[in-house]
C-alpha cells in the first residue's frame, strides 16, 4: 500500500469514526441479531439504517466473527446486542474494532438487556460452569417473550435519541406504536394457544422459558443436558422414557440443532419434534418480530393436534 493511499485510509477512518450525525443523516445501526435489526427498524423507522451480523438461523452463542463484521462496526454510529454472554464473540468484536465509542459503556454500545427481568439466574455461591459455559447470569433468550420486545424497544429508543436528540420525539412515538402491536399480539395469541395451557414439552436447548412462561406452557427436561452441551445416547433414551411415561408430545427445536437427534427422541416417546424461529429470519416467512410470535405459536398448535394433543 502506497502511502499516499495509506493516508487516505487513515483519513477515511477517522473522518468514519469522528463525524457526528448530521440534520438529516440516517443512524447506522449494526445489530448482532435479526430479532434486534426488525426491533431496531421499528422503533427507529425513517430515521435508520440497519444491519444484522447474523443472518437468523445460526446459534447466537457460537458465531465466528468474519472480517466484514469489523469494517460494519467501525462504519456504525451504534453496535446493539443482547449484553450478559449471549454472544461470547462480541467482547473481542468490539476490541478489534479499535472504536473507544463501541467499547461496554461507551456511546454507541446497547446493550439491551436493561431492565429485562431475567430467567433462570443461577443462585449466589453455585458454580456456574456446573450450568455449561453460557447463560452463567441467567437465561440470554429474553428476546423470545414479546413483552420484553417493548423493554428492548425502549432501550433502543434512548440510544436513538442520544445521537439523534432532534428526533427524540419520534424514537418515542414509535417506541409507544410497537409497544400497543406487541399488546394486542400477546392478548391475541394468549387466546389462540389456549388449548394447550400448561401442556409440559420437551426443549432442545435452553431457548424457550421466556416464550413458554409467556404462554403458560410447562417444560420438562432440556435434550442437551447442559446448555451448549450435546447429549449422548444414553441421555435420549432415558428422557424418552420419561416423556412416555409423561404423556409429553411436544419436542421443540430451534434451526439450528441437530433435528435428527430430536426426532430420534420424538420417535422414541411416540411425539413430534416442531422446528421453531429462535429469532427473526430463522425461518422462511418469519420476517418480523411479530411474525416470529405467530408463526411459533401457529406450528406448537399444528403439531400437537398431529401428535393427537399434548396433556
Ligand atoms: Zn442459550
Amino acid at each position: 500500500m502506497s502511502g499516499l493511499v495509506k493516508g487516505r485510509t487513515l483519513l477515511l477512518g477517522l473522518l468514519l469514526t469522528w463525524l457526528p450525525i448530521g440534520a438529516g443523516a440516517e443512524i447506522r445501526v449494526v445489530t448482532t441479531n435479526t430479532t434486534l435489526a426488525d426491533l431496531a427498524r421499528q422503533v427507529g423507522e425513517g430515521r435508520v439504517r440497519v444491519e444484522s451480523l447474523m443472518r437468523g438461523p445460526e446459534n447466537a452463542h457460537n458465531v465466528i466473527p468474519k472480517p466484514s463484521f469489523v469494517v460494519k462496526l467501525r462504519k456504525a454510529d451504534l453496535f446493539v446486542h443482547l449484553g450478559l454472554d449471549a454472544e461470547p464473540w462480541v467482547p473481542n468484536l468490539v476490541r478489534a474494532a479499535r472504536r473507544e465509542r463501541m467499547l461496554p459503556g461507551g456511546e454507541g454500545n446497547v446493550d439491551v438487556s436493561r431492565g429485562i427481568a431475567l430467567l433462570e439466574v443461577p443462585s449466589a455461591g453455585a458454580l456456574s460452569r456446573a450450568m455449561g459455559d453460557i447463560h452463567v447470569y441467567g437465561n440470554t433468550h429474553y428476546a423470545l417473550d414479546p413483552l420484553n420486545g417493548s423493554i428492548i424497544a425502549g432501550n433502543l429508543a434512548e440510544a436513538f435519541s442520544r445521537v439523534d436528540p432532534t428526533n427524540a420525539a419520534l424514537y418515542e412515538e414509535q417506541t409507544r406504536k410497537l409497544e400497543r402491536s406487541l399488546r394486542e399480539l400477546t392478548d391475541s395469541l394468549q387466546e389462540r394457544i389456549e388449548p394447550l395451557r400448561g401442556s409440559r414439552v420437551v426443549v432442545y436447548h435452553r431457548t424457550w422459558p421466556y416464550f413458554l412462561k409467556r404462554f403458560s406452557l410447562e417444560k420438562l427436561a432440556e435434550v442437551e443436558p447442559k446448555p451448549g452441551i450435546a447429549p449422548g445416547p444414553r441421555h435420549i433414551a432415558d428422557l424418552a422414557e420419561r416423556m412416555k411415561r409423561s404423556g409429553i408430545g411436544l419436542v421443540l427445536v430451534e434451526t439450528y440443532s441437530n433435528r435428527k437427534i430430536a426426532e430420534r427422541l420424538a420417535d422414541l416417546a411416540e411425539a413430534r419434534s416442531v422446528v421453531l424461529a429462535q429469532e427473526v429470519k430463522a425461518l422462511p416467512g418469519v420476517e418480523s418480530y411479530q411474525a416470529l410470535f405467530r408463526h411459533n405459536v401457529e406450528a406448537l398448535l399444528a403439531a400437537s393436534s398431529e401428535s393427537g394433543g399434548t396433556p
